[in-house]
């Protein structure tokens, strides 16, 4: 069968024939529906190299997951061939604090752990079957179509997770700032909309990413530049953001979500590109807190699907073929993918 893997680091992913695989003693093998394109790939391919992580290429990419149980292995149950389901994707040991309260993100053992998630350091599903290690870490879907599931499981659950964290905050009269409203950014920020009654400000160098932020839910929305601090500021009247999720993490978006935060808020950063920012006393607001986030618990994810099938969020898609996945990879790099761009090998 035909994959897209990444075989070198530092080198555009390429579409190669691997064998298909067979589901072992409490393996699943999935039929892919749909396997989304996130721009941690792009980081994965670009800016890893040998050393830094437990595990080499060529592995087939592909975090974000759905498809059809299309057969199980030895003493697997509670799943249907046919069934469709989502995959949660973090691995974890499965056994330690983290892992058992569901968050394999989080996992404790993370020193031992030889892969990341499938498509993060073993083969993912961007191909037209995939293997899964844990069967319990599919999860249903009801009505909800594979190829509009597959981001909601990255896409959808890291801006679920960091804004879950804040909810307490986003009170009548609160204000949060969504920096990046790309493929997790957009996701993010109709999450906002549906479970609080905070003022959105959406904050993206991409006009389309904003009219796209402005139909979900963001009242505002600010091309940066100088002022945008001041701008946030002004729209807060005076008061700053009580939430501020970045989901560009560089040095400069890091500086506008700690100028644009306000005493007591949150600042999250999600995004992963890079950044670092001073902190201390002096160079954050009082009492504001700055976090970093890594993808979300399975029971959230749980949460997330249920927020889909009752239409309160929905993924924008961009269904690519296989033959097609290197070179949208090359124009989600250049900022030409609206939404999530999601493999769909059928
Ligand atoms: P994306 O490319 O779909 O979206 C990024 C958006 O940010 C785009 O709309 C782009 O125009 C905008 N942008 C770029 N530079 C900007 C700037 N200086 N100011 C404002 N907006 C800017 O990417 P994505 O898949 O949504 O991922 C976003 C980030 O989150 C990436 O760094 C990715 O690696 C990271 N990520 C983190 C986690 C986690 O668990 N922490 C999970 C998934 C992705
Ligand atoms: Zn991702
Ligand atoms: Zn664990």
């Amino acid at each position: 069968m035909d994959a897209v893997q990444l075989t070198q680091w530092k080198h555009d992913p390429e579409v190669r024939d691997v064998p298909q695989p067979d589901p072992g003693p409490g393996e699943v093998l999935l039929k892919v529906g749909g396997a989304g394109m996130c721009h941690s790939d792009l980081h994965l391919i670009h800016d890893f190299e040998a050393g830094m992580v437990p595990f080499e290429p060529p592995f087939t990419l592909g975090h974000e997951n759905a498809g059809w149980v299309e057969a199980l292995g030895a003493g697997v149950s509670g799943l249907e061939v046919g069934q469709p389901v989502a995959l949660y994707g973090p691995t974890g040991c499965g056994r330690c604090h983290r892992c058992v309260q569901g968050m394999q993100n989080y996992c404790e053992r993370q020193a031992e752990l030889t892969s990341m998630a499938a498509g993060l350091g073993e083969d993912g599903g961007m191909a037209p079957y995939m293997l899964v290690r844990d069967s319990h870490r599919l999860l249903a879907l009801g009505d909800l179509d594979p190829v509009q599931a597959a981001p909601l499981t990255d896409a959808g659950l890291t801006p679920y997770h960091a804004i879950k964290r804040s909810l307490g905050l986003l009170v009548p009269g609160s204000t949060a700032v969504v920096i990046g409203v790309g493929g997790l950014g957009y996701m993010g920020v109709q999450i906002l909309d549906a479970l609080t009654p905070a003022t959105v400000i959406a904050v993206d160098t991409r006009r389309s990413a904003l009219d796209m932020a402005a139909s979900s839910g963001a009242l505002h929305t600010l091309v940066p530049g100088e002022s945008t601090a001041a701008e946030i500021t002004e729209l807060t009247r005076g008061k700053g953001a009580d939430v501020v999720l970045d989901f560009v993490g560089n040095e400069t978006t890091m500086q506008l979500a700690v100028a644009s935060g306000r005493p007591l808020g949150h600042i999250t950063i999600v995004g992963i590109g890079g950044g670092t920012y001073p902190f201390g006393f002096f160079s954050a607001p009082y009492e504001a807190s700055l976090a970093t986030t890594y993808w979300g618990s399975i029971s959230e994810l749980m949460e997330v699907l249920e927020m889909a099938e009752r239409g309160l969020i929905r993924a924008e898609v961009e269904r690519v073929s296989l033959a097609d996945a290197p070179e949208t990879y090359r124009r989600l790099a250049r900022g030409e993918v609206n939404g999530r761009a999601v493999v769909v090998p059928a």
